[in-house]
């Protein structure tokens, strides 16, 4: 069978109406979120049930049950599962997740035959690419990056119209590139991995350090949590800097000067147009992006001498993930 991410998919179809419904899935480690999407990019209704633990036979069930409750009320023609972890080529199986059981898992069989309709398994962070370059942020772009900032660093690369997944289907994995030779310890078992130092984590992680030296630098940031270092998370500190907290707003720059820094290092190898920047980090916006974007110009490469890449926030949000794996299940099907 035809890999979905082969063949350049043309931009958005004048008549959207032509096209159909698809339902998109991103499974988190918390929620299931499902979403029947239109051939506009459009989420027409949406469901969300928390995630039924580690167990792969029961994230199925919930899976099932959103797809026939949707499908009550829609026609839906396809649908598109998003996950973290690594997918095979073909979109069929997941050969390993993080969150879930899943090891090696024939996902797509074992849906299809549930469902009755045709699924695609992808990457979560893909998905979410392949939204932001059909409908957000990097519509138009040749080649672009995708990096999404949560507790660590989705990545993805969309050249010419199609998602690049590399040989083996683990092309993306920007955030562990290694950065810091001998830095902080990361879970894939390496040490310095760029998301160690560019992710709501790595922010979170500054924040309880510099809390743990007694600094009076800290009193803000540890009144924020009621006292509590271990309260001191990255979504309180990008809360804190968007409300103009000076500590808070230095921990944010210095992550987006790591954020700039490994930017230049993709730059090198991979000269994209755009870079653009998602995930729950990125509501730090220009606090974050305009030291990211400082770094990246000293650190690139061929300065001064080269068109340099735009580098720019997310359009499309939360939703970015449930929208791309349902428009790449329906793009298979063309
Ligand atoms: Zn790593």
């Amino acid at each position: 069978m035809l890999s979905p991410y082969a063949e350049p998919v043309p931009a958005v179809p004048l008549d959207h109406a032509q096209v159909p419904l698809s339902l998109g899935i991103d499974i988190g480690g918390t929620k299931v979120a499902a979403g029947v999407v239109d051939g506009a990019g459009r989420v027409v209704e949406e469901l969300r049930r928390a995630t039924p633990g580690r167990d792969a036979r029961a994230v199925e069930g919930v899976i099932a049950q959103l797809v026939r409750e949707l499908s009550e009320r829609h026609a839906i023609a396809s649908v598109g599962i998003g996950a973290a972890g690594w997918m095979d080529l073909e979109g069929a199986r997941v050969v390993f997740s993080p969150h879930l059981a899943w090891r090696d898992e024939p996902l797509r069989e074992t849906l299809e035959a549930m469902l009755g309709r045709p699924v695609l398994v992808t990457n979560d962070a893909d998905a979410a690419a392949w939204a932001e370059w059909r409908f957000g942020a990097g519509q138009g772009r040749d080649r672009m990056v995708m990096l999404t900032l949560g507790t660590g660093i989705g990545g993805a690369l969309v050249i010419d119209g199609r998602v690049e997944r590399g040989s083996f289907g683990m092309a993306g994995e920007f955030g562990h590139q290694i950065i810091m030779s001998g830095g902080h310890r990361c879970e894939c078992g390496n040490r310095g991995c760029w998301e160690q130092y560019a992710s709501g984590n790595a922010l979170g992680r500054e924040g309880r350090e510099l809390a743990g030296k007694h600094s009076p630098m800290a009193a803000g940031l540890l009144a924020a949590a009621h006292g509590r270092r271990k309260d001191i998370t990255g979504s309180l500190v990008t809360s804190l800097a968007l409300e103009g907290e000076p500590t808070a707003r230095e921990l944010v720059a210095e992550v987006g000067e790591w954020l700039g820094l490994g930017m230049a290092n993709l730059a090198a190898a991979l000269d994209p147009a755009l870079f653009v920047v998602g995930g729950g980090l990125s509501a730090a916006g220009e606090l974050m992006l305009e030291p990211a974007r400082r770094a990246f110009r000293r650190n690139l490469t061929g300065r001064g001498y080269r068109q340099e890449a735009d580098i720019v926030a997310a359009a499309l949000g939360p939703m970015a993930g449930l929208v791309g794996a349902a428009d790449l299940a329906r793009v298979r099907q063309k």
